[in-house]
């Protein structure tokens, strides 16, 4: 049976030269040390490897090294942020918005309840403008004297609609509020550069641009103002931000994985943007579909739509040969109408009818011809 992945906002396959390197660094062959083992060769052999990984993700989102920490995903990197800023304060104001992945919906709900540590922050969630986007000017319009911290996505996983962030940081220039920005669906699909966009902490993780699950990193630009305080101790790796022994197997993955999405980005960007436009124009012409991405400021590879006259639970289980999603993977839990499809605006029906498709670095046009013949056919036969 032919099936066709369709789910690279989900997660990637790992590009075959990341295994590769990936495989070097586990047996006893290869460079499999604690690169915390000072006292022999073979821990500095590990360290080395481990560093030189760092320039490399430093480089792809335009950090220097020393401004990364290791994380085991973006998840974990978005708790630090949040939660590691917000330690430094008894109380106060937090801006977000309401189309943000759950990781940080949930980190933020946990900070708004008071604790051991704080009062509990009051938290604005901002909604997305009928555009479905997210603005400066609502940031400017929430902004307040006590607010510690902004956090807003630059790419949606679900619709992937992309957030201005440098207009963002634009606004929050003079004010004491630092700007984290999730970035974990942006590495790998947009060109990035952390001082042009003006942010403070950046999310990103390897497993949705061709690396392993299971590791992230967390942008802290070095800078007196810019203080998180762990939230995993023991042993005071990382700068004292993040304990644990390092992967070193995961972390040159993720270099790897780094090295080859800033090797060929535009031709990446080119090719997503190709195969997604293709896909967009058949399902198009095909009639009773409904765009919910934003047209030009979205992720070249994502594409997500509502098709009017269906159910969008039985238009999935019918799709049974293509790898796609209904809202995002980490909510395919629950069976709730998409809340980011929601906040655009869109009715219960519509919502509940949402599809996103997200193509890679390994789609073909072939797969897109085989989606839209698949689609056309069950279409005919649901609707
Ligand atoms: C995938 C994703 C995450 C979670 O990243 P993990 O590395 O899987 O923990 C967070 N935010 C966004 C926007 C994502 O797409």
């Amino acid at each position: 049976m032919n099936l066709v992945y369709l789910d690279y906002a989900a997660t990637t396959p790992v590009a075959a030269e990341v295994a590769q390197v990936m495989a070097q660094h586990l047996t006893l062959e290869g460079n499999f040390a604690n690169p915390a083992s000072r006292s022999h060769r073979f821990g500095w052999q590990a360290e080395e490897a481990v560093e030189n990984a760092r320039i490399q993700v430093a480089k792809l989102i335009g950090a220097s090294n020393r401004e990364i920490v290791w994380t085991s995903g973006a998840t974990e990197s978005n708790n630090l942020a949040i939660k590691g800023v917000l330690e430094g304060f008894e109380s106060g104001h937090v801006i977000t918005s309401s189309i943000e992945h759950k990781a940080i919906l949930d980190t933020c709900a946990y900070v708004q309840a008071s604790s051991s540590k704080h009062d509990g922050f009051d938290v604005t969630y901002l909604e997305p403008d009928e555009e479905g986007l997210i603005t400066a000017q609502q940031v400017q319009q929430a902004l307040r004297a006590d607010t510690r911290l902004v956090s807003l996505m630059l790419v949606n996983n679900e619709i992937g609609n992309v957030t201005d962030i440098k207009a963002i940081s634009k606004v929050l220039a003079g004010h004491d509020a630092l700007l984290h920005c999730d970035a974990a669906q942006g590495t790998g699909k947009l060109a990035i550069d952390v001082v042009d966009m003006g942010v403070d902490l950046m999310s990103i993780c390897a497993h949705k641009m061709y690396g392993p699950k299971g590791i992230g990193a967390l942008y802290v630009r070095k800078a007196p103002e810019v203080r998180v305080h762990q939230q995993i101790h023991g042993g005071g790796h990382e700068r004292g931000m993040r304990s644990g022994t390092l992967a070193t197997h995961q972390i040159v993955g993720f270099a790897k994985a780094a090295e080859l999405v800033m090797a060929n980005i535009d031709g990446e960007i080119e090719h997503n943007r190709q195969l997604r436009d293709r896909l967009w124009q058949g399902l198009e012409a095909l009639g009773g579909v409904q765009r919910n991405s934003h047209v030009t400021q979205c992720s070249p590879n994502h594409l997500n739509v509502s098709f009017s006259g269906v159910d969008g639970e039985i238009l999935l289980a019918s799709l049974a040969q293509l790898a796609i999603s209904s809202g995002s993977a980490c909510n395919s839990a629950s069976v709730a109408p998409s809340y980011v499809l929601k906040a655009l605006g869109l009715a219960d029906e519509m919502a509940h009818a949402g599809i996103r498709f997200s193509v890679g670095r390994y789609t073909t046009e072939a797969d897109i011809d085989f989606a839209l013949a698949e689609i056309t056919r069950v279409l005919a036969a649901l609707r």
